[in-house]
């Protein structure tokens, strides 16, 4: 399906962001990758693709948080991949506590790499697809970008935003062959939710055990967790002709969470 086209994929060393990856990778898609590892890490991860799959496969280590490290990122995947054909803004972190005692660097932290990275890509590659006449651009959000929780006022506002940001950048590629969707997910089993498993215990005064149970999916009416390869498949979906008109949408893949 994407043979030749390059797939940028943001933290795309673990989790949802490894499995889109994957997913592009399969689909014979050249990919860019990129997450905060340990030194050796990177060439692991990408022999690890080179190994597997048939395309081209390049990391960087760019720290999202910062705009010129994003910049360097994007000049990369320019000089050594030819562009950006599709943007997949995935990186983000999460942080639980209630508003009062929220750590204000953890709020920055969120807002900036959560919310901000995916403008920073965003308008760094919507000139270039603009000139080719198409772009695909897919935003990791979140069933935390259309309903809240307690003890996420970061992350709910970030999810948010990107839902915003999402809606405007679909507009504004509508005529140029861009097209820009998000992808809303419930609880997906990967490290970002293990290390909130045991937040989430602490801040409630539960077992992780009833955190599972009773806040992660008692939300969720399937009470089964999303697969990361599930969010994989939605955005290689997103991405095809079949989606060709689906634009500035909030796909959700959440088991009814928000239907409820
Ligand atoms: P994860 O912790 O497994 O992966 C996060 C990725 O982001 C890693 O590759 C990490 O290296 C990278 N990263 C972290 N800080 C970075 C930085 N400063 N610069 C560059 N890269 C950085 O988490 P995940 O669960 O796979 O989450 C991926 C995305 O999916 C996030 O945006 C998250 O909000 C969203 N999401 C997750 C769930 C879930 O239940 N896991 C549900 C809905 C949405």
């Amino acid at each position: 399906l994407h043979r030749g086209k390059t797939a940028l994929v943001t933290g795309s060393s673990s989790g949802i962001g490894k499995a889109i990856a994957e997913a592009f990778a399969a689909e014979g898609a050249n990919v860019v990758l990129n997450g905060l590892v340990k030194p050796g890490e990177e060439d692991a991860l990408v022999q690890e693709f080179e190994s597997k799959y048939d395309g081209k496969f390049g990391f960087s280590g760019a720290n999202l948080t910062d705009p010129e490290a994003i910049e360097g990122l994007i000049s990369y995947a320019a000089r050594d991949f030819g562009g950006v054909d599709i943007l997949v803004n995935n990186a983000g972190v999460q942080h639980v506590s209630p508003i009062e005692d929220f750590p204000v660097a953890k709020w920055d932290l969120i807002i900036s790499l959560n919310l901000s990275a995916a403008f920073h890509t965003t308008r760094m590659c919507m000139k270039p697809m603009k000139e080719k006449g198409w772009g695909r651009i897919v935003n990791t959000a979140s069933a935390h970008a259309l309903v809240a929780s307690p003890y996420k006022a970061a992350y709910v506002a970030a999810k948010h935003g990107i839902a915003g940001l999402t809606k405007v950048v679909a507009l504004e590629g509508a005529q140029h062959g861009v097209r820009c969707n998000a992808i809303c997910p419930g609880y997906v089993h990967t490290p970002l939710v293990d290390a909130q498993i045991a937040d989430t215990a602490k801040a409630r005064g539960i077992t992780e055990d009833e955190v599972k149970q009773n806040v992660l999916l008692a939300a969720q009416p399937t009470k089964e967790f999303v697969t990361a390869v599930q969010v994989g498949a939605m955005a290689v979906f997103l991405t095809s002709p079949a989606g060709d008109q689906i634009n500035g949408a909030l796909m959700q893949m959440d088991g009814g969470w928000v239907a409820q």
